[in-house]
């Protein structure tokens, strides 16, 4: 039982890992070939991908809220590193 929890955990952070990594992936529409088949079986003609409007890349869900919160994370220790360094600064000028 725990141990699914921890495997559990083990995948999440895999996942967030490989979102900040590797925050763009290929456009689940045209599989990163950038143009999809339109129309009819018998008139096909490529287009654009309309979803990746022709990059053939997509910023994978999740992945800008997983830049957020290691941005936010990385100012509050920033934060909490100036204010214990004027917290001793200030002691010492006592
Ligand atoms: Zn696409």
């Amino acid at each position: 039982m725990v141990n699914h929890i921890l495997l559990g955990f083990a995948v999440l952070a895999a996942w967030l890992l490989s979102l900040w990594v590797h925050p763009f992936g290929k456009c689940p529409h045209c599989r990163g070939r950038r143009i999809v088949m339109r129309g009819s079986k018998r008139r096909r003609r490529p287009v654009r991908c309309w979803l990746c409007k022709g990059i053939g890349r997509r910023q994978r869900p999740g992945s800008r809220t997983v830049h957020r919160t290691v941005r936010k994370i990385r100012r509050e220790l920033a934060r909490q590193r100036t204010a214990r360094q004027h917290a001793i600064s200030h002691s010492s000028e006592e």
